[in-house]
């Protein structure tokens, strides 16, 4: 299995091989092609399986170069913690090494007045926490209708964390006819109820 052979295009083919990537791991070779084909995606993965590459290539390629210079977010990654949205944000920005891909984090604890600065001046992908992104939502600081893809990272953490109430205001804003991907350690019941709520006839991915 190559990554060549699950039609990643060549800008991101070319980012991967310099960080010295020479094969999908399995969630990669199952998740990439389900997305790239526009399916709804549940997958059961933890933390180093590469998860964070199987949706972050294949949004990247969906959003493509044309992204330059939009002005509202087409994509939206929700995370628990700042951590995670710094380190998703490390691995878009190096696979999107070789296309024009703009992205922000929004996390709390700090102030609004950078997060709405990097909004204003127009953003393609956002990684959030849940409960800053609502007050930005709240202050009108930001415009979720543009959304075309929302990926819930690690969806169980963010229901122990007890943001359930959140994610569900997110994504009653969202645009309906988006594409949605959700990434959890375990497909426990609220997991699976989360799952029902949110996707659209999804690929089960397990690995
Ligand atoms: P994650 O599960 O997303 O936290 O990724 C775990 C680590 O594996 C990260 O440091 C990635 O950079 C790395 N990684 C992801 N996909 C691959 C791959 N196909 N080949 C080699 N390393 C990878």
């Amino acid at each position: 299995m190559s990554f060549e052979s699950l039609g990643l295009a060549p800008a991101l083919l070319r980012a991967l091989a310099e960080q010295g990537y020479t094969a999908p791991t399995p969630i990669q070779a199952e998740a990439i092609p389900a997305v790239l084909a526009g399916r709804d995606v549940l997958a059961a993965a933890q933390t180093g399986t590469g998860k964070t590459a199987a949706f972050a290539l294949p949004l990247l390629q969906k959003l493509g170069d044309g992204a330059r210079g939009a002005r509202k977010p087409r994509a939206l990654v929700l995370t628990p913690t700042r951590e995670l949205t710094a380190q998703v944000n490390d691995n878009l920005r190096s696979y999107a090494k070789h296309m024009h891909c703009t992205s922000t984090v929004i996390f709390g604890g700090v102030g609004m007045g950078n997060q709405v600065q990097a909004l204003r001046r127009g953003v393609d992908v956002v990684i959030a926490t849940p409960g800053r992104l609502i007050d930005h939502m709240q202050q009108r600081t930001i415009d979720l209708s543009g959304i075309e893809l929302l990926i819930l990272d690690e969806a169980d953490r963010m229901l122990d964390m007890g943001f359930l109430p959140a994610l569900k205001r997110v994504v009653q804003a969202l645009p309906k006819n988006r594409q949605t991907l959700l990434f959890s350690a375990t497909f426990a019941p609220p997991i699976k109820a989360l799952a029902m709520d949110f996707l659209s006839n999804p690929v089960e991915i397990s690995v």
